[in-house]
């Protein structure tokens, strides 16, 4: 069994403490039921031999550990809460990068789309900043980011020279493995290459400086350049093969222990 670091916070959220709330009831009512069934298939001439207060105690003891033996066997009753933040950077109002028609916004919603579409897809709980063409600012995408296992935002990179290419995601340290994993997964998708440390940029740094969303605790992926024609046009053709291997990372992530 393992808690979620930031557990204080998340236990002020009213969700949390609902679904903490309904698995003590499903724990009580799982004690009864197992005790009484254990109870009855003792025998009667047994239960006559044992002290009165014994048989009680040794009652209550046998239905606490069935109750945590079966507890033990539903790791979904600890995940009722569990959910993935998934945001695309910009929003209705900031295009982000551009370049002719094309505007970093819409392309990272897309993707964020087809990415949640693999996750739920996979039975998992996600949190997005808008669904269809809605693309929420970054101060509500940063909201979601609290209480989830993990926070991905989606952009484009852009730069003066045509030819800058390559996927990169900036996260904290803590989450390097992740970061690069995420980045391959693009890479490989669009068939681009890994810029920075294998596809990981540390957030100290990158010429951003201090990113809102990474502080927060989310990883930000940089799908490739809009700026470059190639990277645009491989986002275009192949952005559903790149989604759905960055959610195979995720979904591994969430299943990890
Ligand atoms: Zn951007």
């Amino acid at each position: 069994m393992k808690l979620i670091d930031n557990w204080k916070q998340a236990w002020k959220l009213k969700s949390v403490q609902v679904g903490a709330l309904s698995a003590f009831f499903y724990a009580l009512i799982l004690f009864s039921e197992q005790f009484l069934n254990i109870w009855n298939v003792i025998p009667q001439e047994l239960k006559n031999k044992i002290p009165e207060n014994i048989a009680e105690w040794g009652g209550l003891f046998i239905g606490v550990a069935t109750v945590l033996a079966r507890l033990k066997k539903q790791p979904e009753l600890h995940d009722v809460n569990k959910f993935v933040t998934i945001t695309a950077g910009h929003s209705n109002s900031d295009p982000g990068a551009v370049n002719g028609k094309y505007k970093e916004a819409e392309l990272v919603r897309q993707f964020r789309n087809a990415v949640t579409h693999y996750l739920r897809e996979a039975g998992l709980q996600v949190k997005t900043d808008g669904t269809g063409t809605k693309n929420d600012p970054l101060s509500a995408a940063v909201k979601l980011i609290q209480g989830s296992s993990v926070a991905v935002e989606f952009h484009m990179n852009a730069a003066a020279s045509k030819q800058a290419n390559g996927i990169e995601t900036i996260a904290l340290p803590k989450d390097k493995k992740l970061a690069q994993d995420l980045s391959k997964a693009v890479a490989d998708g669009l068939g681009g290459r890994l810029r920075g440390d294998n596809g990981w940029i540390d957030q100290s740094k990158s010429a951003r400086g201090r990113l809102a969303y990474v502080n927060a605790g989310g990883l930000i992926v940089e799908l490739g350049f809009i700026s470059n024609e190639a990277e645009l046009a491989a986002f275009q053709v192949r952005y559903w093969l790149a989604a759905k291997a960055v959610a195979k990372v995720l979904i591994e992530y969430e299943n990890r222990n």
